[in-house]
């Protein structure tokens, strides 16, 4: 917020209008406004500058100035000055505005009622509605943002396990939001509904187990679902000490270290622990004791070790509290320049573009002496660290001339931000295989979608890639990377096409077929389903559960040329024999190659 000074000059009302205040009542909106009423002079009405505290800002009288804090903004006045309009105004030592200049300045509405005889001062109607949707599920926990105009009055309602009801009042959306599905661990699907002309109810349908939190971040209301720990219990195995868990909803990644007090920590983020703290005393050959405890928005699990332990968890646990940046090293390739990043433990990397440099941001993460192996290239220019505080780094590419950029994790150790060259006569295509990590999405009686999602994924890249096609994979191994991460690299990248792969999942056994996704009202995106589906079907030879619509968040929050294949069910037995066969995913993924060919010829 800029710090706004205004300097008024004071004209001397000689002759205050003493009298006709004691008619005219104040109110700030519906409260009267004790102790002090108006003023009118020569027809100018003045409001004590003192309302402005109903307003919720800080009036200050100095000795030489009248100072007023109003939602971040500082204005100042100065007694005693001459002023050519008479807006500022002293009358028996208090301080009053123009009921204009009052207005003018703090955006407010005035109004005069004569049957009454009295002036309220209110804040202006604004119209109050959800503007949108934001998702962010990095770091374990989901953050759902319903972005508010004006700010949210809201009550969240507990349904059945899993579900949640929360009621927005006195607002309206914006825009139709529909269905949104995430297909997440934690949150499978979002609904909004306008119940009636001023409140607008949104139904989550989370996983059985999960903890939801509700705060306003300024007018916005957020909602923060967490995964949830009943107990930690210690058991031997094969020698070594183990410690398992009882979780509803499964735990999310966590970050393992070996501290120097022979301490094994086990952070686990976007967790709440549903029971009590507990310190359990062991003394065994293995471990003095034990210990879980809720620490911010993570639970910690802990293990003290005996001595005799200490080389072989220095060895097992990769793990330090701070991830090291230990290299970074550009190469070029057929879509622009690579620069990579070696680093050991777990760091947490965010990208954005300011401008004509790309940050990628580092937390958890220190950098101590990194080896750089650079060579700057047509796409950059330079790279800079700076440190941020103790456990963040800022890298700052600076672009010369580039398409855009992608940040990938590749593998445990290297993170990767691709520069597309500006003029790449290729076709550009993200290849999205869905899930990953602790999330395997749905399971078969041998098979997880995670794997099968994957799998495909690298035969399509393989088949794009011999055409001349160029690809960047949202993950090349089982990790698990956040919606908003897959979406932002199609996004940002400058991306042509966009292909999500995933395996469907059903209660019901004898469920099967393929069928291909786009978001609603996307031209663009219905015309690449449809040729991608009936390829697929000739394909394979499964049944063909049509091109359809549905308000898929990797579809919705994309570039128009998104899709999402489900390429059978897991969950169906004979469905699941075939996808374990590759010669039958090789099909798959010519089907959804040669469907993306007849799309890209018509174009
Ligand atoms: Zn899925």
């Amino acid at each position: 917020m800029g710090l706004i000074v205004l300097v008024l000059l004071l004209s001397i009302i000689s002759q205050p209008a003493l009298g006709q205040s004691a008619q005219i009542a104040l109110f700030w909106q519906d409260q009267p406004v004790e102790s002090i009423g108006p003023q009118i002079k020569q027809g100018t009405i003045y409001i004590p500058i003192k309302v402005m505290e109903y307003a919720g800002a800080a009036v200050h009288i100095g000795q030489s100035d009248v100072r007023v804090d109003f939602r971040g903004q500082t204005f100042e006045f100065f007694p005693g000055e001459t002023d050519s309009n008479g807006s500022f105004a002293e009358f028996e030592g208090e301080y009053y505005l123009s009921s204009a200049e009052l207005k003018r300045l703090f955006n407010l509405d005035i109004q005069w009622n004569s049957s009454e005889r009295k002036i309220v001062v209110k804040e202006p109607e604004i119209k109050r509605q959800i503007i949108g949707l934001d998702f962010d599920d990095s770091q374990g926990r989901a953050v759902l943002k319903i972005l508010h105009q004006g700010k949210a009055e809201y009550q969240v309602t507990k349904l059945d396990p899993g579900r949640f009801k929360i009621d927005l009042f006195r607002t309206t959306l914006a825009k139709p939001l529909g269905m949104l599905l995430m297909d997440h661990p934690l949150v499978i699907s979002v609904r909004a509904e306008q119940l009636s002309r001023d409140q607008v109810t949104f139904y989550i349908q989370g996983r059985e187990g999960l903890a939801v939190e509700s705060r306003l971040d300024q007018d916005n209301l957020l909602l923060e679902f967490f995964y949830t720990v009943e107990s930690f219990e210690y058991r031997k195995m094969g020698g070594l000490p183990m410690l398992f868990y009882q979780s509803q909803t499964g735990l999310p990644e966590y970050r393992e270290y070996l501290d120097s007090d022979l301490r094994v920590v086990r952070e686990f983020m976007g967790v709440k622990l549903l029971g009590e703290a507990k310190r359990v005393d062991v003394n065994d050959d293995l471990i003095d004791y034990y210990e879980y405890f809720q620490d911010g928005p993570s639970v910690v699990a802990v293990m003290k070790i005996k001595p005799a332990l200490q080389g072989f968890f220095s060895q097992s646990v990769q793990g330090k509290r701070l991830a090291q940046i230990l290299k970074i090293r550009s190469e070029e390739n057929d879509i622009g320049t690579e620069i990579l990043f070696e680093v050991m433990g777990n760091p947490y990397a965010r990208a954005r573009k300011e401008g004509s440099r790309v940050i990628v941001e580092f937390s958890d993460t220190q950098a101590n002496s990194v080896v750089r192996d650079l060579r700057y290239t047509s796409e950059y220019s330079g790279l800079t660290l700076t440190k941020l505080t103790d456990d963040s780094i800022n890298v700052e590419i600076l672009l010369k001339d580039a398409k855009g950029y992608a940040l990938t994790q590749k593998d445990e150790y290297t993170y990767s931000v691709q520069l597309v060259k500006v003029g790449l006569q290729a076709k550009l295509v993200v290849i999205d295989p869905g899930h990953g990590g602790y999330d395997p999405g749905a399971t078969g009686v041998f098979l997880e979608e995670k794997d099968l999602n994957l799998d495909v994924a690298f035969r399509l890249r393989d088949l794009l890639e011999n055409l001349g096609y160029m690809t960047i994979l949202t993950r090349e191994t089982d990790l698990y990377v956040s919606l908003s991460e897959r979406t932002n690299l199609s996004r940002n990248s400058g991306a042509d096409l966009f292909v999500s792969v995933h395996t469907n999942g059903s209660t019901n056994s004898s469920a099967k077929g393929i069928e291909t996704y786009y978001a609603p009202q996307s031209s663009e995106g219905k015309k690449l389903a449809e040729s991608v589906q009936k390829a697929l079907i000739v394909h394979t030879q499964a049944a063909d559960r049509s091109a359809k619509d549905a308000g898929f968040w990797v579809l919705v929050n994309n570039i128009p040329r998104a899709i999402l294949v489900e390429i059978g069910f897991v969950t169906n037995p004979s469905e699941e024999q075939k996808l374990n066969d590759e010669n039958y995913r090789q099909k798959i993924a010519e089907g959804i190659c040669s469907g993306i060919i007849s799309f890209m010829m018509q174009k």
